[in-house]
């Protein structure tokens, strides 16, 4: 499929960026722009943005296992990885008893990341030294000692060929990047809503309206601006249904990360761990860096329900959406502790230095959303990370250029279109009487359906 030549991107996250890196390798001689609404990327609110992110191709999906195995080879033997920006410790994947879902994700993540290492041409010898089946408890406690403590485990694996990524630098990264390739006109501003071409509102085309650009939010001076494209990318994470509607399709949910200060003695002992992630708990510990240590939890998270304007009509409705700068809830901050008591006790009782909610992009599959919108020919989304977008960065520009092209291959052409009406029904639950989208990939746990809001009230009588 041809592209047009004026090309806008918006978001400046891992999407947007490997969006904007890739389509101008492929396309030198486009017009684009990449547009980002915070005044530096990388964005210290964005989804990409943390002290770290696990890069695994540890999935019970064998199309992510694929692409992430791609990924990894990057992150390893190409400068995506340098300077500290990819660090291969090893992941111990954990289930506990009882748990069908994530016991099932993990055994089969174990198979899918055997039988890659054999199709790459792997001895039987080495994988088994690669990729450690952890049936029990003692197990896992020979593999990574010191995490095994308190751990109510039941099996798992230990994977030594993932890693983790310093997720700053990552985007500090392919920012440079693009800079030096000075293919791409980056902006900075927010955009408002979409601009829509009213010529055809009143024609039997009603429903397949193009877009034109997008009207960006009023400035310090009060003025507004515009910019037009001939093909719009949304690459705006976890805001993305502020602009389009995407009910039943896409909804943030907030994720509770917390930080601890740790010496520099603790530092250099904790530095070469494995990362361990429990699919029963949600409760993930990457090795630490520069004095802190993160504990987080993947898992239902916490929704926002906010009115905003139906993209394109005066009538409003109720999404899930980012909001910044909160405390996490109680409820959070004690899963926290539980898990540093289970799985780090030295650190369970330490303050925390700080406390995130990091906003996912879900969608009810939990697979990302890269397509075309279907009432809107010239108007792309490449969204839906779901808490698990961040380790593609290397190679998910060329799949989303593939998709822009029309030409992505058939199986991620089925994970990441446009869900049907039946599909959307099935991956959404009723919240104060509206509907809210469920991420049902196996590889969540915890209480569905948690409002910040109330969690936060609770918090506060306590
Ligand atoms: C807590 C947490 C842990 C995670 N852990 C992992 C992990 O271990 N491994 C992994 O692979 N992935 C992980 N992920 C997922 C991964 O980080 C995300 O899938 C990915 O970073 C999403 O990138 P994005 O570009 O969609 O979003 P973002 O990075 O949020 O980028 C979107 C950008 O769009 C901009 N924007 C939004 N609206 C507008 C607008 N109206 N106008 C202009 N700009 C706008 C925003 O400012 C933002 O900078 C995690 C995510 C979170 C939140």
């Amino acid at each position: 499929m041809e592209l047009p030549d004026n090309i806008l991107i918006v978001g400046g996250g891992v999407f947007g960026l490997s969006t904007a890196l890739s389509l101008s390798e492929r396309h030198p001689n486009k017009q684009i722009t990449l547009l980002e609404a915070s005044p530096t990327i990388p964005n210290p609110h964005g989804s990409s943005v943390d002290t770290s992110r696990i890069i695994r191709a540890d999935y019970s999906n064998p199309a992510y296992t694929k692409l992430a195995a791609a990924g990894i080879k990057k992150w390893r033997n190409t400068e995506w990885g340098h300077e500290g920006r990819y660090t291969e410790n090893g992941l111990a994947l954990v289930y506990t008893e009882g748990n069908f879902d994530s016991e099932n994700y993990t055994r089969k993540s174990y198979e899918n990341v055997k039988k890659l290492l054999e199709e790459e041409g792997e001895g039987s010898e080495s994988i088994a030294e690669k990729v450690v089946y952890l049936p029990d408890k003692a197990a896992l406690e020979k593999v990574v000692p010191r995490y095994a403590a308190g751990m109510n485990i039941s099996g798992g694996y230990f994977n030594r060929g993932s890693g983790w990524g310093d997720a700053e630098a990552g985007v500090r990264f392919a920012k440079k990047k693009l800079d030096e390739m000075a293919k791409v006109v980056v902006r900075h501003g927010e955009v408002e809503r979409l601009l829509f071409d009213e010529t055809s509102s009143s024609s039997s085309s009603a429903s397949q309206r193009r877009v034109t650009g997008a009207i960006l939010k009023d400035t310090a001076n009060g003025t507004t601006s515009t910019i037009t494209a001939d093909l719009i990318i949304l690459a705006t994470g976890a805001a993305t249904g502020r602009l389009v509607d995407l009910r039943g399709i896409v909804d943030a949910t907030g994720q509770v990360l917390a930080y601890i200060n740790i010496t520099d003695e603790e530092q250099a002992q904790l530095a070469h761990m494995p990362t361990i992630l429990s699919f029963s708990t949600g409760m993930f510990i990457i090795p630490p860096r520069n004095n802190l240590l993160k504990i987080a939890r993947h898992a239902y998270g916490y929704l926002n329900p906010s009115d905003v304007p139906v993209p394109g009509s005066s009538q409003t409705m109720r999404v899930s959406l980012p909001v910044h700068d909160l405390p996490i809830p109680a409820e959070g901050e004690r899963a926290c502790r539980q898990a540093l008591r289970e799985m780090l006790p030295a650190f369970a009782e330490r303050p925390f230095a700080r406390t995130r909610i990091c906003w996912y992009s879900d969608t009810p599959t939990g697979d990302f959303l890269i397509t075309y919108h279907p009432s809107h020919p010239n108007l792309f989304l490449a969204t839906g990370g779901s808490g698990h977008g961040y380790k593609f960065f290397p190679v998910l520009g060329d799949q989303i250029v593939n998709a822009l092209e029309g030409r992505l291959d058939p199986e991620l052409q089925r994970l990441w279109k446009w869900p049907d009406q039946q599909e959307q029904r099935e991956g959404s639950m009723e919240r104060e009487g509206v509907k809210f989208v469920v991420t049902r990939d196996g590889s969540r746990s915890g209480k569905v359906g948690m409002i910040l809001k109330d969690e936060l009230a609770r918090s506060s009588r306590l």
